[in-house]
């Protein structure tokens, strides 16, 4: 898959794509990544790709000429058949999460648009922008953060890229783990500060330890996200042990969180 990234920093990416275990997926290629900066399409001695607001107000906005530029040399560059679409980061977009990265992890790529300043003109985003996709409900600097969590997220899922084959499924909200949040980890030693590990991982009986961790997630996944729960047990998803398990649970019970999470369906 190719991802092209119109971004006026390129230089912040860097680090990503050459740390930690993802680079692995940069650099054999199954996620290609080419960078586009809109001042080298923009015009004049200054090359400018900002300008002020139309009705006042602070901050400068993006200019559309170069981005559409950019976007030019793209479509040229990547010789596609179907266009890929154009992402553009914003606190406005759909929120980032598992699913997307999903889809977006077996797709061709896309063309990331990282916003900067007070954003980009409105009639370049209603022209070109297939999708807006926003990190949350809060306001960065550039959507370059955005573009790199979307980068990170994607290159994780690439088969072979983690360490140990396929240990991504175990990670929260991935379908093999029915959406869930993950079970706590332990390391050496076996005494922490007076703190020992939970004895079921230390049986070194496999089906033990399954259950454990299941049951660990359902409890998280009950306190702490009771809609995740809901929907794992509106697509069958919870066994007929995980109920049990769920309705001897002190606090959020499977009835308390159900009726929370309907309510939010
Ligand atoms: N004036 C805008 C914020 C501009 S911040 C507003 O109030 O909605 C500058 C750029 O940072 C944005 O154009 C966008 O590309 C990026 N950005 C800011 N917050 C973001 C978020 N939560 N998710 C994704 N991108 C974000």
């Amino acid at each position: 898959m190719r991802f092209d990234i119109i971004t006026l920093f390129p230089e912040v990416f860097a680090p990503l794509l050459t740390s930690g275990i993802t680079r692995r997926a940069y650099e054999s290629g199954l996620v290609e990544v080419h960078f586009w900066n809109p001042r080298d399409h923009a015009e004049g001695n200054y090359r400018r790709v900002d300008d002020r607001s139309f009705g006042g107000g602070p901050g400068m906005v993006m200019l559309a000429e170069p981005l559409f530029r950019c976007l030019t040399a793209i479509r040229a560059a990547r010789q596609e058949t179907h266009p890929a679409p154009v992402v553009f980061f914003s606190p406005i977009g759909q929120t980032l999460n598992h699913g997307s990265v999903e889809q977006w992890s077996s797709s061709a790529g896309a063309v990331l648009l990282c916003g900067r300043y007070e954003g980009v003109d409105q009639r370049f985003i209603d022209e070109y922008v297939d999708q807006q996709i926003s990190l949350g409900d809060f306001v960065l600097s550039g959507g370059e953060i955005a573009a790199m969590a979307l980068l990170d997220a994607v290159a994780r899922l690439q088969p072979g890229v983690l360490g140990d084959e396929g240990s991504h499924q175990l990670d929260s909200f991935n379908p093999a783990l029915d959406g869930l949040l993950d079970s706590p980890h332990y390391t050496r030693p076996e005494v922490w500060q007076g703190h020992t590990v939970p004895p079921e991982l230390m049986s070194g009986h496999h089906a033990h330890i399954a259950r454990w961790r299941r049951e660990q997630s359902l409890r998280l996944t009950a306190q702490r996200r009771p809609e995740l729960l809901e929907s794992a047990r509106l697509s069958g998803k919870l066994s007929r042990q995980d109920e049990s398990f769920l309705k001897q649970l002190p606090h959020g019970s499977s009835e308390a969180s159900s009726g929370t999470a309907s309510k939010k369906l």
